[in-house]
């Protein structure tokens, strides 16, 4: 329902989780985040229920790291449980995503045929699936990421973040809205701009069909056929 990404120099999970009660107001049934810490782990806590209960969580098991994704869920396929909760990881791969992927069940018997077993009943899981076979038989992540991203139906916005990578993160959308922020050294998504409003006003919302490869120097965005494309840049005011 909610996506924030953050390539950062700070610790990023009070950020993350500061945005995501930005986006609160779109309403939420769990929610959680995803890091890779100094010595590129990639690590994640979830929580069901308001995200005062992820924010314990994370006092108590705290996610280091510069580098993260956070997601707050509306669930469409499997109940509201913290299995079912994003980011869903599998090895190298975590994945937050907004809306469905239409065709998650042929996804699915696919991973499954390869050996893999869901952990979740989501749709969403299948893409981080998909995507940590693709890694495991050679692909580059931004490679894993295009495969997988070409072979998805449905309306949806994605975020990716892999483990050993801790400058970079791609973004993806078709249907749901998905922007771009540019801080200085820093860079960010949201599925909104108010929950990029703390960090940064400088704003490029992606258009249906793209990608975008970010890291702290910028973002690299690409059209559905993977070709590099310009998309505007502007200052957005959406109030403190
Ligand atoms: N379809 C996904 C799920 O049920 C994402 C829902 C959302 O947009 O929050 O987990």
């Amino acid at each position: 329902c909610g996506i924030i990404g953050i390539l950062g120099s700070h610790e990023v999970s009070p950020q993350l989780v500061e945005a995501l009660k930005r986006l609160e107001y779109r309403g939420y049934d769990s929610a959680g985040v995803a890091t890779v810490d100094a010595k590129g782990n990639l690590g994640r806590r979830r929580a069901v229920g308001k995200l005062v209960n992820l924010s314990d969580r994370l006092v108590h098991e705290p996610l280091t790291g510069h580098t993260g994704i956070g997601h707050t869920r509306w669930a469409t396929h499997g109940a509201a449980t913290e299995t079912n909760a994003h980011p869903h990881q599998r090895g190298p791969v975590a994945v937050v995503h907004n809306g469905i992927i239409e065709n998650f069940r042929e996804l699915r018997e696919e991973v499954i045929a390869l050996g893999m077993t869901p952990e979740s009943q989501t749709d969403t899981e299948t893409v981080a699936l998909l995507t940590a076979h693709y890694i495991a038989n050679g692909a580059s992540p931004v490679e894993a990421a295009r495969k997988t991203l070409k072979r998805l139906q449905g309306a949806f916005a994605l975020a990716f973040l892999f483990d050993g990578e801790d400058d970079l993160m791609i973004a993806a959308r078709r249907g749901s809205p998905l922007a771009v922020g540019h801080g200085e050294g820093e860079m960010f998504i949201g599925s909104d701009a108010v929950a990029l409003s703390p960090f940064t006003d400088r704003i490029t919302y992606l258009e249906d069909g793209d990608h975008a490869i970010l890291t702290r120097a910028g973002a690299r965005i690409f059209d559905a056929q993977d070709r590099p494309v310009e998309r505007a840049t502007a200052q957005i005011d959406v109030g403190a």
